[in-house]
């Protein structure tokens, strides 16, 4: 019974460990002081932020989200992100998420994307925004651990395409401001990659806001 009711409410802060809660006070804290503005060595051309540093309890719980499935995390961080959507948004004008994508075998893995998750749970709380999940990576892309930023462009270099299923050109309103959200900004090149196809079919993404910032 107890381990039912662990994966029902999680019995630890993912950022800090404490008992009790599955994201505690102080953990969210961390993620609302920003957004603060970022540079990535591979610049999408756009503006970039991040919540925070890809550090402490930021780095925690994107990756208890991603490695460990702790799907309970979309909330706080969603909520998180609507907090610096929210700011840096422009006024009277409709916002579109577009998630960055992220290798569907990996998110199958995972049951399921966790930031199309968090993205879902961020618009819930921000006025006349909706989410398109319309970026897919190709079969074939090596993990991007341990590779350089030049190493990275490279293997992304074509791979990130529109998914025709879920191609989000009539859910893109005329006036939208298109926002591309990640977890981690690490060196750009997904970003960059993300920003460049849409631009390719006419959706202009106006900046980057990701968790956390490497
Ligand atoms: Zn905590």
């Amino acid at each position: 019974m107890r381990t039912l009711l662990d994966l029902v409410l999680p019995s630890a802060c993912a950022g800090c460990g404490a008992a009790g809660v599955g994201w505690c006070a102080d953990c969210a804290a961390v993620l609302t002081h920003g957004p603060v503005r970022v540079q990535p060595r591979t610049e999408p051309g756009v503006p970039c932020w991040a919540l925070t540093k890809y550090a402490g309890p930021g780095r925690r719980a994107v990756l208890s989200a991603k490695e460990h499935g702790r799907r309970d995390l979309a909330e706080p961080l969603g909520m998180a992100l609507s907090t610096a959507l929210a700011l840096l948004r422009a006024e009277g004008r409709p916002l579109v998420l577009i998630p960055a994508p992220s290798r569907s075998v990996a998110a199958r893995r995972r049951g399921g994307d966790p930031m199309v998750r968090t993205t879902h749970a961020a618009a819930r709380w921000l006025p006349d925004c909706r989410v398109v999940p319309m970026l897919r990576v190709w079969w074939g892309v090596r993990d991007s651990v341990g590779l350089t930023a030049a190493q990275r462009r490279h293997n992304l270099r074509g791979r990130i395409v529109v998914a025709r299923s879920r191609c989000g050109g009539a859910m893109i309103p005329e006036n939208a401001e298109v926002v591309l959200v990640d977890d981690v900004l690490t060196t750009g090149a997904t970003a960059s990659e993300s920003v460049r196809v849409l631009a390719g079919i006419g959706v202009p993404v106006c900046a980057v806001v990701v968790t956390c910032a490497a």
